[in-house]
């Protein structure tokens, strides 16, 4: 690990001007991936400018959404009693992520801004487009297990490790963002980015911008929804497919139905090809299945993860099965 400044802020513009200033500068919140990059050498930012004492911890209800600033820990936010009343998804992808010792350290921003754990993302000795542009991918042609079967490009087939993402792009939220030049407002959708031709931007960000808050609107799924992760250990492991399913289910009609897949692609996969085969049909098995072919069209494997193009469809029905049995 190389040696490196600290420095604590409290307002917004202080920590917008010192990265922007210094280019060796970076934020650090919890620290929960970042800490690992640096040990590693993967990342080595000469300043380390802390953020913690940013307001930016609130959670609460503002109009018809619910806003959960930036630095709410992942724990705080997961038994939040508005959280686990009005958006009982998230809260069922956040117990599932890490553990409880990350989850209470963890902030809901940096858990958005975690990189990819491809194996050779984090050994300095590999080819890697995403830790160093133009080096080639590893994984492509070497031990795939983990990686990408939607969205993947010759350059990188990483996945985005984030349970919390894959409610949160399922819950249609919003990030909230300040920067050089002012606020603006990115639909969860959009905040991700796919690897294309340049893997080694995750997101949509430009330097200098932070994320204060996520919002996410009033929605009718409390009662049918569930989080299906599947991983190697029932606990402390990412998943190889996760599914964020919230029905609501009138009788057994679906009237409306929003549906996120993890583990599978560079950034949280929307299926939104199923959500619309699935309105106004019968919640019943075949119908499930249906959709999971709809969602399978365009998964590629690799080799060692060619697994997922089985794993993906049939977690996606037992997800929708789970969610819609009746109370
Ligand atoms: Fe790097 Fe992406 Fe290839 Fe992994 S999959 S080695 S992160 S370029």
């Amino acid at each position: 690990m190389i040696n490196f400044g600290y420095t604590r802020v409290s307002t917004h513009k202080a920590a917008i001007d010192a990265v922007r200033k210094d280019s060796a500068a970076q934020w650090i919140a919890g620290g929960t991936n970042l800490v690992d990059l640096m040990k590693k050498g993967v990342t080595t930012p000469e300043k380390l400018i802390d953020i913690n004492n940013l307001p930016l911890k609130d959670i609460r209800k503002e109009g018809n959404k619910l806003y959960i600033g930036a630095l709410a820990l992942n724990s705080e936010v997961a038994e939040n009693e508005l959280v686990r009343t009005q958006q009982p998804l998230l809260s069922q992808a956040l117990q599932a992520g890490a553990s409880q010792q990350i989850r209470n350290m963890a902030t809901v921003g940096g858990n958005m801004m975690q990189r990819t754990r491809c194996p050779y993302f984090y050994n300095t000795d590999m080819p890697c487009n995403k830790r160093e542009p133009g080096t080639g991918c590893g994984a492509l042609k070497g031990f795939n297990r983990m990686h990408a079967i939607f969205g993947t490009s010759e350059n990188c087939i990483a996945v985005h490790p984030s349970d919390m993402c894959i409610a949160l792009i399922a819950l249609d939220a919003t990030v909230l963002v300040t920067g050089p030049k002012g606020d603006c407002r990115i639909p969860f959708q959009n905040f991700h980015r796919l690897p294309g031709d340049a893997p080694h931007k995750d997101n949509t960000l430009e330097r200098g911008e932070l994320i204060t808050a996520i919002e996410i609107p009033d929605n009718p799924y409390q009662k049918h929804v569930h989080y299906l992760k599947v991983r190697d250990r029932s606990s402390y492991a990412f998943a190889l497919v996760s599914v964020a399913a919230a029905v609501d289910l009138q009788g057994d009609k679906i009237n409306d139905v929003r549906l996120g897949m993890g583990g599978v692609a560079h950034k949280p996969w929307r299926l939104t090809e199923a959500e619309n085969f699935l309105k106004g049909k019968t919640a019943t098995e075949a119908t499930f299945r249906q959709a999971a072919e709809l969602v399978m069209k365009n998964a590629k494997g690799y080799g060692h993860n060619n697994f997922k193009l089985k794993l993906a469809p049939n977690t996606l029905v037992e997800a929708l099965k789970t969610a819609t049995v009746k109370a």
